[in-house]
């Protein structure tokens, strides 16, 4: 496949300072596809001078400018939409149509609200005798991973230009791309430049680089809690603004008033989607104990359905692979009774796991609290409704998850009492306007809508 052999900094493609590589690997058949640079702290520095150099005009670009760049920005992603549903296909292994709808439409829409809420949004207030000036935080260091390559991107890059933040990406080593591919896009969307700089490369490397620079004003990191735990700790230690979009293990609570059949085989595609590679994934399936069985057999019979290597693609990479399936043989350790799946691989080429549901799955086994990150699905069993609430909150992590009951009012009335950063109340639709992110260790700070926006702006209050 088609790769640039350098880093996107300050409006062209620069030689990498050093010469070490990263081989890209189609996770489908296990087949290198590219190369691209192992970025080191001297291109970080390179890509965070050019930013710094880039914010002060970026800053004082009128908000209605700034959005007419940002819808160029999303005109040239839909121009390349195929060659992006291509790429992702062959890096991370997305089925064509997820690739597609998904990992392509789904940015394309966050691009265009944040090209019309740079247009719309108010970025001075009056408070009594106070105009409340929201100004750019500065240079944003942004680290992503490769679950969604391009949306997590455009998920940091475009309210951060809305802003009037410049920024630079350091992408995830499985799914550079896809970067590389934006960074085109930001080139002939004519966006001056400096405003994005593009360092590919190894997270221990480039991405500590990255969060420790001291040119960087503000770290918007998307990936696992750990990693997570380690730049909070640096932009701490520095007194740096940061932004955590971290794991999840989100329940899906089924009350007993619910479609039982609906609220089942929503709940198991919402965890095959995407592999089960989804941070606010549903892994938990909370069924009330009259209902147990039933929905054991439904949820089993949903996820024969997922076919590997049709509706459900690879794993990321073998590591991914090989921990997905250690989970799921800790699972059987701890007494946990397979319904659907298993460890043993489907195929003998790719990083392929079978779409995996576990039944008699108990609040503090493993399965039960620790981030998969692949097709497997506990069923747990819940006595009555103070039962559900308290194994739905018992987990270190509070990102997402989903209530179903007959009336929504009785769905709503109960996620009021889940600690978590979003909920679908019977089945919801998905809205990219709204603030996403976690309670507890899934995170801090918001992504999307307006309240993404906002983690990019500081005030300034000027009193009268
Ligand atoms: P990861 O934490 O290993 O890597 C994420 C990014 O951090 C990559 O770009 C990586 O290169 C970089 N990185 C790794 N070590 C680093 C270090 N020491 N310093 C700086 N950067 C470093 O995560 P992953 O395996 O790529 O992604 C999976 C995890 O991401 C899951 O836990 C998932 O739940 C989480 N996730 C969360 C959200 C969310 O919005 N909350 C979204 C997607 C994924």
């Amino acid at each position: 496949m088609k790769a640039h052999d350098g880093m996107y900094i300050g409006g062209r493609w620069l030689p990498a300072a050093g010469p070490d590589t990263i081989a890209v690997v189609n996770p489908a058949d296990e087949q290198v596809i590219a190369h691209v640079p192992a970025g080191t702290a001297e291109d970080v520095d390179a890509a965070v001078r050019a930013a710094r150099e880039a914010f002060p005009a970026w800053a004082a670009t009128p908000p209605a400018e700034r959005a007419a760049h940002l819808e160029a920005l999303r005109d040239e992603l839909t121009r390349r939409a195929d060659e992006i549903a291509g790429t992702v296909t062959a890096e991370l292994g997305a089925p064509p149509v997820l690739a597609q709808r998904v990992h392509v439409g789904l940015p394309l829409r966050v691009a265009g609200s944040y090209a019309e809420l740079a247009a719309s949004y108010s970025f001075e207030e009056r408070i009594n005798n106070s105009t409340v000036l929201l100004e750019p935080v500065g240079v944003v260091g942004a680290i992503t991973p490769w679950n969604y390559p391009l949306h997590q991107i455009v998920a940091k890059v475009a309210p951060a230009l809305a802003a009037g933040c410049t920024i630079v990406l350091k992408p995830a080593e499985d799914t550079p791309l896809t970067a590389q591919l934006f960074a085109d896009a930001v080139h002939d969307a004519g966006l001056p430049a400096g405003v994005f700089n593009l360092v590919t490369g190894l997270g221990p490397v480039a991405g500590q680089a990255l969060a420790a620079h001291e040119g960087v004003d503000l770290v918007s990191f998307t990936g696992s809690t750990a990693v997570g735990r380690q730049i909070g700790a640096t932009a701490g230690a520095a007194i740096k603004r940061v932004a955590l979009e971290l794991g999840g293990k989100s329940a899906n609570v089924i009350l007993p008033s619910a479609d039982l059949a609906r609220a089942v085989s929503h709940g198991i595609a919402n965890v095959m989607s995407n592999s089960g590679q989804t941070c606010s994934a549903w892994t938990r399936m909370l069924v009330h104990k009259d209902q147990y069985d039933e929905a054991v057999a439904l949820a089993a019979a949903a996820a024969d359905r997922f076919v590997p290597g049709e509706q459900v693609g690879p794993l990321v990479n073998a590591k991914q692979q090989q921990r997905v399936r250690a989970y799921i043989e800790t699972g059987v350790a701890e007494g946990a009774r397979l319904v659907a799946g298993g460890p043993a691989a489907p195929f003998e080429t790719g990083y392929y796991v079978s779409p995996t549901v576990f039944a008699d799955v108990t609040p503090e086994m493993t399965i039960a609290q620790e981030e998969i990150f692949g097709p497997v699905v506990c069923v747990l069993r819940y006595e009555d409704e103070q039962d559900a609430v308290e194994i739905a909150n018992g987990t270190v992590y509070g990102l997402a998850g989903a209530v179903w009951a007959g009336e929504d009012a009785e769905a709503a009335a109960f996620a009021r009492r889940i600690d978590t950063g979003q909920i679908d109340i019977n089945g919801g639709r998905f809205n990219h306007l709204a603030p996403f992110g976690g309670y507890k260790q899934s995170g801090v700070g918001r992504e999307l809508g307006p309240h993404g926006l906002a983690e990019y702006l500081q005030t300034k209050s000027l009193q009268f």
